[in-house]
């Protein structure tokens, strides 16, 4: 261990203030602000960070050094108070808290009224005059060590309090006099001496030293990092410990404690709120031992404290900019400040506070825009349930959170009854063991999915996410049986059948077996206008991914500004369709190939008149078909049989014709630009069905009637090298020209490519000189083929690349800019020199995510595009790029 001399470990209030999280934690960086600040806090100093980095990085130790700066501001403090640590005629009591550079409140260990023993606590009662208090201190004090550090069971200490307070018959722990209190010591102490065969530390500087220790190891407990796993905190070296006088709200009926926020965390709503308990200490409030009052009675009980306190409050919460969450502890008569911290509340909270905070002129447009996390946005863009019924709902089984929301309706087994049922207006829960793109259809029409197997990247999933509708997956509680149409919650032994009705919340993955009464998402409102202010400042564009007009319409309420990717491959699933796709497929020849075709080109055709109508003269991107063949036919025995009987052919010939087509690595297999260059009838025939609906709708939309202006957006998947792209593009320029031709109107058209396999990004110039109008990345391709690794095997061990911090996120939600990124920056250079003004967008899954988008925004991208749900994310995570690189 290199260590520099001199180095300052421990800290005073005076010596921190607010800029200092890193170094003194949340904690006792806010507690050193606040005294700056003239505020009544209780003095104390705090030992840094960098000494629990220390601690772990020597073995568990404390260096000498270090010890000697306590003993220093230790000296300082019993100076500043008057009393010495340990005295027995009038003790110095600390409270030893953790504080980390992030909040992760209760995570960590505080331990009260340290510095008590069989001695100072006898002085403690004398000087006070309040033996009761005296007594119940040193109780607390065993009771917390005990737990804390000295490990002994917490139930333990519960155990012999509620066998006194039974005894004696007291209801609540104020009930108990000080001679009950003294008993309860004496237990206490019998107890940890025969659970760990030591005596409860009496000497005042061993309990400091043993109590500094145990909150550094609590930084390393399994809760916190469970909290720190959850929340995404990383790269923090430790906890700091804060040693600070203790003031007592125990001291009797003039005395108590609370926790109080300047804005309701709930609703965000500008009203004080808070709880408080009389003759009270630490946690007693949150721990629920006594109902806490709410803390307007204090306004009542003692106007004079209730205004100081609410005059500090606001003080706080205008000096930091934002709500506050803050412990108070008032004793005999005067208040002091424990904590301020910025506080937690839910996402349409926090929307409405840093709304109402521009009105109010305490920040700015750019500051409530930087405020909000934009993933927690989709919270707001789902129907969620009522929060009281919810309350009072018991689930009957979990699975995974897979898409958020909230669903209510009545069971069905298959994707055929869902539809059929949604077409007579009825709300469906779909229930399958696991979806496959077949059952397409009828996820669409269901109000929610719900799945036994899968995980949160499975078919249902996904697709359910990319939906917007509510979804839990692999509900590994769950039994199905498809034959007798019944599903049975193991645990809970609970069995249902088609029809009855049960209720998924997909934002926790919980099942509930009655109706839950659901709200709709406010879109308008505080939102409305916090979108707003960022479309303000957002440089780029942001689209949908969207394959249904239906799709289009939720992502147009969004906000979005045009379809960045169209997937057809997803209209060749639908009702009938599938029949003419498999018999196209399936056919020896180029004629009965094209009359396969032929059947799908009205389908087609309708379906981008849809899209059109919707985008009402925002762009469209439509992406020719992308996946290999194989995908879209049957796999079950009984429908290949089925499909055989309609085709003509023996089972026997079907199927060696579908072995025909297995590949063993369809991801590089035959897709994309693949097809067509052997299959160029396939792509024809969707030029065609896209340029006819955009004549259409140019001229009188079938739908509305209007004249929608189009400019429709070909891309060809899959492009790797040059001439791939000049074919194609040829083939396609000749029948659009000819179409408008006989039109006889006039309508702009782009081709473009999407650049996702790593061979076009070092082609990326040629590509355009062959005539490529824009780019888009399909990332998602990219990742796999640029990284190595098959998105539908990574599952096995991605996990762990992103545990051992290979991989900083999972390169599939986050796009991996080290690496991925650099040929897209590769390929920009290249497109942009071949020409300037050349138009970038993304379209793969990370085109909705916070940091991709903002690398999109650095890059010079001129859109993003995502699936409509995550629309107003990319909206506000543009806004926040272009607000922070503007700053920079
Ligand atoms: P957490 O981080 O879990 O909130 P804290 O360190 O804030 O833990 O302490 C827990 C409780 O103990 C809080 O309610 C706080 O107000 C109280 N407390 C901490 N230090 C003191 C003190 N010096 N005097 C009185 N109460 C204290
Ligand atoms: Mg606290
Ligand atoms: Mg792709």
């Amino acid at each position: 261990m290199v260590q520099k001399k001199n180095k300052k470990y421990v800290y005073s209030f005076e010596e921190g203030d607010k800029s200092m999280k890193e170094i003194l934690g949340g904690k006792g960086a806010n507690l050193a602000e606040m005294k700056s600040l003239g505020i009544n806090v209780p003095p104390g100093f705090t030992i840094s960070t960098e000494t629990c980095k220390t601690y772990y990085d020597s073995g568990k130790k404390i260096l000498p050094e270090i010890y000697s700066q306590i003993e220093t501001k230790l000296k300082d403090l019993e100076k500043k108070i008057g009393k010495k640590l340990g005295d027995s005629e009038d003790p110095l009591l600390v409270s030893v808290r953790s504080g980390a550079a992030a909040s992760m409140p209760g995570m960590m260990d505080t331990i009260l009224n340290l510095g008590l023993n069989d001695k100072s606590v006898v002085g403690l009662a004398n000087k006070t005059g309040n033996e009761r208090f005296a007594w119940d201190s040193y109780r607390r004090l065993i009771q917390m060590f005990g737990d804390v550090v000295l490990e002994v069971d917490h139930d333990k200490f519960e155990h012999i309090l509620e066998s006194v307070k039974e005894s004696v018959g007291a209801k609540f722990d104020t009930d108990l006099n000080a001679e009950d209190l003294k008993t309860i010591v004496k237990k206490y102490k019998e107890m940890i001496k025969k659970e760990i065969k030591k005596d409860f530390p009496e000497d005042p500087k061993e309990q400091l030293d043993l109590a500094i220790k145990a909150v550094f190891n609590s930084w390393n407990n399994y809760r916190a990092v469970r909290y720190r796993e959850i929340n995404n905190i990383k790269g923090l070296i430790g906890t700091a410990v804060n040693i600070q006088a203790m003031v007592f709200g125990n001291l009797g009926e003039s005395s108590g404690t609370g926790v109080c926020f300047t804005r309701n965390p709930s609703t965000g709503e500008a009203k004080f709120y808070g709880e408080y308990l009389m003759n009270a200490q630490g946690e007693d409030v949150v721990a629920g031992i006594r109902t806490p009052l709410a803390v307007s009675t204090l306004k009542t009980k003692n106007p004079k404290i209730y205004k100081e306190l609410v005059d500090v409050c606001n003080r706080v919460e205008k000096h930091y900019k934002d709500m506050q969450d803050m412990e108070f502890t008032i004793q005999e008569g005067v208040l002091y400040i424990l904590q301020a911290r910025n506080g937690k509340r839910t996402v349409s909270a926090g929307v409405k506070i840093a709304v109402d905070m521009v009105k109010e002129k305490l920040i700015t447009k750019e500051q409530a825009v930087l405020r909000i996390e934009p993933n927690q946005l989709n919270q707001l863009l789902h129907k969620q349930f009522d929060p009281i019924a919810l309350n009072k709902a018991e689930a009957v089984a979990q699975g995974l959170p897979a898409s958020p929301g909230a669903a209510v309706g009545e069971i069905v087994f298959s994707a055929q009854e869902a539809l059929e049922k949604a077409n007579k207006g009825l709300d469906v829960i779909l229930v399958r063991t696991e979806t496959s793109p077949e059952d397409i259809d009828g996820m669409h029409s269901a109000k929610g999915i719900l799945t036994s197997r899968g995980g949160m990247t499975s078919h249902a999933a996904v697709v359910a996410r990319g939906m917007g509708t509510c979804c839990v997956a692999g509900c590994g509680d769950m039994v199905i049986d498809e034959k007798s149409k019944t599903l049975i919650f193991k645990s809970k032994g609970l069995k249902f059948k088609a029809g009855d009705i049960i209720s998924l919340d997909g934002s926790t993955g919980k099942v509930y077996s009655q109706k839950i009464n659901t709200q709709e998402p406010e879109l308008s409102g505080n939102f409305g206008k916090l979108m707003s202010w960022a479309d303000e400042f957002r440089k780029i564009g942001v689209r949908t991914n969207a394959d249904t007009p239906k799709d289009a319409k939720t992502a147009r309420k969004f906000g979005a500004e045009g379809i960045g990717l169209c997937r057809t491959e997803h209209m060749f699933f639908d009702g009938n369709r599938i029949k003419a796709v498999r018999e196209m497929i399936l056919s020896n020849d180029l004629e009965s190939r094209k009359k396969a075709l032929a059947k799908l080109l009205p389908f087609q055709k309708e379906d981008f008149v849809g899209l059109f109508h919707e985008m009402d003269g925002f762009p469209v991107t439509v992406r020719y078909l992308d996946p290999p063949l194989h995908e879209f036919l049957p796999t079950k025995e009984k429908d290949i049989v089925e499909l055989a009987k309609e085709m003509k052919v023996s089972v026997e010939v079907l199927k060696n014709k579908i072995d025909d087509l297995h590949e063993f690595n369809p991801m590089l297999g035959h897709r994309g630009c693949r097809l067509a260059i052997t299959f160029p009838e396939i792509y024809d025939m969707q030029t065609n069905a896209i340029i006819e609906a955009a004549i259409l709708v140019g001229q009188k939309c079938p739908i509305c009637g209007k004249k929608h202006k189009v400019t429709p957006e070909i891309m060809i998947p899959l492009v790797a090298t040059t001439k791939e792209f000049s074919i194609l593009k040829q083939r396609i320029v000749e029948i659009v020209d000819q179409k408008i031709k006989e039109a006889k109107i006039k309508m702009d058209y782009k081709i473009g490519t999407m650049i996702e396999v790593p061979r076009a990004t070092m082609v990326a110039d040629k590509i355009v000189e062959a005539g490529a109008q824009f780019f888009s990345f399909g990332t998602n391709d990219l990742t796999q083929m640029g990284a190595g690794i098959s998105r539908d095997d990574a599952g096995k061990f991605l996990k762990e690349y992103v545990a051992q911090e290979i991989y900083e996120y999972d390169p599939f939600e986050s796009l991996d800019q080290e690496g991925i990124g650099e040929l897209i920056k590769i390929a920009i250079k290249k497109g942009k020199t071949a020409k300037k003004d050349l138009k970038i967008g993304i379209c793969g899954e990370h085109g909705g995510e916070p940091k991709t988008v903002e690398f999109c925004h650095n890059e010079g991208f001129s859109y993003v595009s995502c699936s409509p749900f995550r629309v107003p994310i990319a909206r506000l995570a543009a806004a926040q790029a272009a607000i922070k690189s503007k700053k920079k």
